[in-house]
């Protein structure tokens, strides 16, 4: 993506990245602007900036002065190379740099972010933590998805579609999901979307529920595919969709008729006024 990003301000007030610490920072799902000022900040002191596939590598120019490390990592793969991440921060930490780990979204959901943290502290390293804006919120509302709503749902589930061994889930309880949450929010659901529409399907859930594919959101190439629990894993092939996505389940998902605001941005009107059916004006009780 080319962009051009103004110049940061960082300076007093600000936490000083010392020597000797990493920082594990969330970079958001990918717009820059998603980036948080302690963020910023980081970007503006590290010598060596760690960073995952998913951090768009235009927020690195806001690092110039830095050594820029790419540690992809797609899931899937043997936890070894996760060891092996984890103990580079530790050297670099011993050999006194200042270091800035980035991550993709937030660092504490689905990034073994919390591993990361404990092998630091392990091995005696200080760490800050930095929050982000996680796909599966923030990538949500700019498909003009709101994870809740009051007219929907009181709880919201994120899950993700594969654990440790690559496959789809099997600790989850997606009876106990489908029937506890109005809205489920899935990461790293492509691989696996047969399984889980299945068996959220064998749990009750409708045919015709609303679902949203939202892929690489809030980046200027985000695709949002609007679809139905009975349709989503054909639609996907056919649309020809690739991760990274978030897949929303629910109604919420319905939301995007009168919300999609980046649609509006582009000229389109509002497709319908009150999806929900609420036949009242939003702001009345
Ligand atoms: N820590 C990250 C999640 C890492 S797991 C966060 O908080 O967002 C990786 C998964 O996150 C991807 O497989 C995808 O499901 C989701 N994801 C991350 N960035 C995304 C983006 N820009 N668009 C769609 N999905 C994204």
């Amino acid at each position: 993506m080319d962009m051009r990003l103004p110049p940061l301000a960082t300076g007093p007030g600000w936490p000083v990245l010392e020597p000797g610490w990493v920082w594990l920072c969330g970079a958001g799902p990918g717009d820059p602007g998603l980036l948080t000022l302690h963020a910023l900040n980081a970007l503006a002191q590290a010598d060596v900036v760690i960073y995952d596939a998913l951090v768009q590598e235009a927020i690195l120019d806001w690092a110039p002065q830095a050594d820029h490390i790419y540690a992809g990592k797609r899931g899937g793969k043997p936890s070894a190379k996760q060891r092996d991440i984890s103990l580079r921060l530790v050297d670099l930490a011993r050999a006194g740099k200042r270091v800035l780990r980035l991550k993709g979204g937030d660092p504490f959901v689905f990034g073994r972010g919390g591993e990361e943290a404990q092998t630091l502290i392990q091995h005696g390293v200080p760490v800050r933590i930095i929050p982000g804006i996680s796909a599966g919120i923030g990538g949500l509302a700019y498909a003009g998805i709101p994870v809740t709503h009051r007219d929907v749902n009181q709880s919201v589930t994120f899950v993700t579609g594969h654990d440790q061994s690559g496959k789809a889930p099997q600790s989850l309880d997606w009876h106990a999901i489908a029937k506890g949450s109005q809205v489920i929010v899935i990461y790293m659901g492509m691989k696996h979307i047969a399984q889980i529409s299945a068996a959220l399907l064998d749990a009750g859930r409708a045919v015709d529920e609303p679902v949203a594919v939202v892929t690489t959101a809030t980046t200027a190439e985000q695709q949002v595919l609007e679809t139905t629990l009975g349709t989503v894993e054909a639609d996907i092939a056919t649309a020809g969709l690739e991760p990274p996505a978030i897949i929303c389940v629910g109604r919420a998902v319905k939301m995007r008729e009168v919300l999609d605001w980046q649609g509006q941005l582009a000229g389109a009107p509002p497709r319908n006024l009150d999806p929900l059916g609420r036949g009242r004006p939003a702001e009345t009780a």
